[in-house]
């Protein structure tokens, strides 16, 4: 089976059809690593085009602040500001299906979150300590996360938990080898390692091969629904600059 393996959509569906467009044929079932809503100007229009697919979805802190489940004043005020009107916007229907999305999943060799193994829905893994802080808190082979919206490969290279991280060689397929990884695929709507290109990637969940992609989608488009719906500047802004 071949999964579309997904993160951080971000309400931003332009983005998302495009990525969809893009994999046509590739996959079988799509894996989503949550924050399917918050920042961007479609929450519903991804929910129901997520739903619609063979998927299985996990909970982002986005998507939990949508639901009123966690306390945002430590969110800075664009944020917040998209928190409210995402809340608004929601219809009651897709609030009940962000409110049942599990936050760790495990299939086969894969543990999936969001944020973190022993974090599901907070903790940042931005380097290879943090990395090798996880990877007792997970009993799978491989985990994979989204959350800081860039893709990287997390490998374990040694028994005394050295880690080391590769940046994704895009539309290059990798025979995952065995030494544990936690693996990010990147964001599908903001992404913030400096390139504005949607992120996504296949995996081939029998062989355990991997492949990072990157697409072009027409900023221009979700930034001119932000702006209708008076989202922040600042968030409008950072898409074009991939940040
Ligand atoms: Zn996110």
């Amino acid at each position: 089976m071949r999964i579309l393996v997904i993160s951080d959509i971000h309400a931003n569906y332009t983005a998302f059809e495009t990525v969809l467009n893009h994999a046509k044929g590739d996959w079988d079932y799509v894996w989503c690593l949550g924050d399917v809503v918050g920042y961007g100007p479609s929450p519903n229009e991804c929910v129901e085009r997520l739903r619609e697919l063979p998927h299985l979805c996990l909970a982002g802190n986005h998507d939990w602040a949508a639901l009123d489940r966690l306390d945002i004043r430590t969110f800075n005020p664009d944020a917040r500001r998209a928190v409210d009107w995402t809340r608004e916007t929601l219809t009651e229907e897709n609030t009940r299906w962000l409110r049942a999305l599990p936050t760790t999943f495990v299939i086969g060799n894969y543990t999936l979150v969001h944020a973190s193994p022993r974090e599901p829905i907070w903790e940042y893994i931005l380097e290879p300590l943090v990395a090798a802080l996880n990877f007792p808190h997970f009993e799978t082979q491989y985990c994979l996360v989204g959350h800081t919206h860039q893709p990287v490969i997390y490998e374990m290279v040694n028994d005394n938990g050295e880690t080391e991280s590769y940046k994704p060689s895009y539309f290059d397929k990798i025979q995952l080898n065995g030494h544990r990884k936690i693996i990010n695929p990147g964001s599908i709507g903001q992404p913030r390692d400096a390139d504005p290109r949607a992120a996504y990637a296949i995996l081939d969940f029998e062989k355990n091969i991997w492949e990072h992609r990157r697409i072009e989608y027409d900023i221009a488009k979700t930034q001119a629904q932000m702006r209708a719906h008076g989202l922040p500047e600042r968030l409008i802004s950072r898409l074009e600059h991939g940040w």
